[in-house]
C-alpha cells in the first residue's frame, strides 16, 4: 500500500480526496467509489500501487492512437478499478467484478522494473490503459517520471474525469491521452457510467491548455448516443476546443450489462464520420472495423499520408510531421 496523493485529512478521521472530480468524502475503515483508495485511520492509501493485472506490447493503433508516434509500440498496463460503472464496458473482468484478493495476488512489479520491461520491448511509449489510469494515479505518475528520464513516451487511455490538480501534477511526463467521451448528455452519464459529463469536457479542454496531445473516442451505441443531434453537439464541442483534436467513432459490441443492445451499423457509422467533418473536424476514424475508415488523409490536398490495416501500417508517406505533397503540418507526434 503507498500513501495516496491529491487528499486532505478531515475531521473524526474523514478524508476527501480530489484526485477525480467524484471528490468522496471518506470515513475511516472505508473506500472510495473507486474501491481502491482506502482510508486506513485517517489516512488514505492507494492499494494497488505497484500491482498491475494486465501487462502487453500492444501496438499504438490499438489504444487508438493514429497521430501519435503511428506504427510504434507502447507498453501497455493497468491495475484492478475504475471510477465509472460502465455497463457497457469492454474489460469489466478487471475494472468491475474483482475482489480485493484479487488485487492481493498480483505480482508487485515496480515502476523501474515497468521502465525497464518497456525498454527491453523497444516501446516508444508507456500506455496506462484498459482500465482508468486516474485511479492508480501514484502508480502511473512514478513510472511516467522515471520512464521520462530514459526517453519514453507516456499516454492515458482515460475517461477524463481526473480533477485538474491531477492533470496539472502529471502534465510534466504526459505526453498525450485518448479520452473517452462517450455521450454528450448529462443523463446519459449518470444512468450508464454513475458520473457526470461535464467534468469530461472540462478535462479535455484543460488538457489541450496544458498541451497534452488529444484524441478521443466515442463508442457508438444504438439507441443511447448514435442520434445525429447528440453526435452533433459532441462533435462541435471538440471542433470548437481544437479542430485539430482526433475523433474516433467505434463500433460497439454487447459485452457485460448491455448483451441486449445491437452491434453499430456500418451506415450509422459513416453518418458519425460525415457529421464529426462537418462539424469541422480535421481527423475522424472509425474505430472496430476493417478496410475503411482507418487511413489518415491530408487534411488540405486529400492525399493518402498513412495506409492502415487492421493496427497495421501499410503505407507510410508523411516527410517528418509534413504532408510530402502540399506541406502542410499535420497535427501530432510523429
Ligand atoms: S479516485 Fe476514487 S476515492 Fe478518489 S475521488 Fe475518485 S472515486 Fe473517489
Amino acid at each position: 500500500m503507498k500513501e495516496a496523493l491529491l487528499y486532505e485529512k478531515l475531521e473524526n478521521n474523514s478524508v476527501r480526496c480530489f484526485l477525480c472530480n467524484h471528490n468522496c468524502q471518506i470515513k475511516e475503515g472505508s473506500s472510495g467509489i473507486c474501491r481502491v483508495r482506502k482510508n486506513i485511520k485517517g489516512k488514505l492509501y492507494s492499494l494497488i500501487y505497484g500491482k498491475p493485472c494486465a501487462l502487453h506490447i500492444d501496438p499504438i493503433e490499438k489504444k487508438p492512437f493514429y497521430h501519435f508516434f503511428p506504427g510504434s509500440f507502447a507498453f501497455s498496463l493497468a491495475t484492478f478499478g475504475c471510477n465509472f460503472k460502465c455497463g457497457f464496458c469492454q474489460n469489466w473482468q478487471i475494472s468491475q467484478e474483482y475482489s480485493l484478493k484479487d488485487i492481493e495476488s498480483q505480482q508487485e512489479i515496480l515502476p523501474s522494473e515497468v521502465v525497464e520491461l518497456a525498454l527491453k520491448n523497444k516501446c516508444k511509449s508507456i500506455s496506462y490503459t484498459y482500465t482508468e489510469p486516474t485511479v492508480f494515479f501514484e502508480y502511473a505518475l512514478e513510472i511516467a517520471r522515471l520512464s521520462k528520464e530514459k526517453g519514453l513516451y507516456n499516454n492515458f487511455v482515460t475517461n477524463g474525469y481526473m480533477t485538474k490538480e491531477a492533470l496539472d501534477m502529471i502534465k510534466p511526463y504526459l505526453d498525450a491521452a485518448n479520452v473517452d467521451l462517450k455521450f454528450f448528455k448529462e443523463n446519459s452519464y449518470r444512468k450508464n457510467c454513475k458520473a457526470n459529463l461535464e467534468p469530461v469536457k472540462e478535462s479535455i479542454t484543460y488538457m489541450r491548455k496544458l498541451g497534452i496531445w488529444v484524441e478521443v473516442t466515442t463508442l457508438v451505441i444504438p439507441d443511447e448516443n448514435d442520434s445525429e443531434e447528440e453526435l452533433t453537439q459532441l462533435a462541435r464541442f471538440l471542433a470548437g476546443v481544437d479542430k485539430n483534436i482526433i475523433w474516433h467513432v467505434s463500433k460497439f459490441h454487447p459485452d457485460y450489462q448491455y448483451l441486449n443492445y445491437n452491434v453499430t451499423s456500418e451506415s450509422t457509422l459513416r453518418k458519425a464520420q460525415d457529421i464529426g467533418y462537418k462539424a469541422g473536424l480535421n481527423y475522424v476514424y472509425v474505430g472496430n472495423v476493417w478496410g475503411w475508415g482507418n487511413d489518415t488523409i491530408c487534411h488540405n490536398c486529400k492525399k493518402l499520408l498513412i495506409k492502415r490495416e487492421y493496427f497495421s501500417i501499410l503505407e507510410y508517406n508523411l516527410k517528418g510531421n509534413r504532408c510530402p505533397y502540399c506541406n502542410t503540418v499535420i497535427p501530432g507526434l510523429f
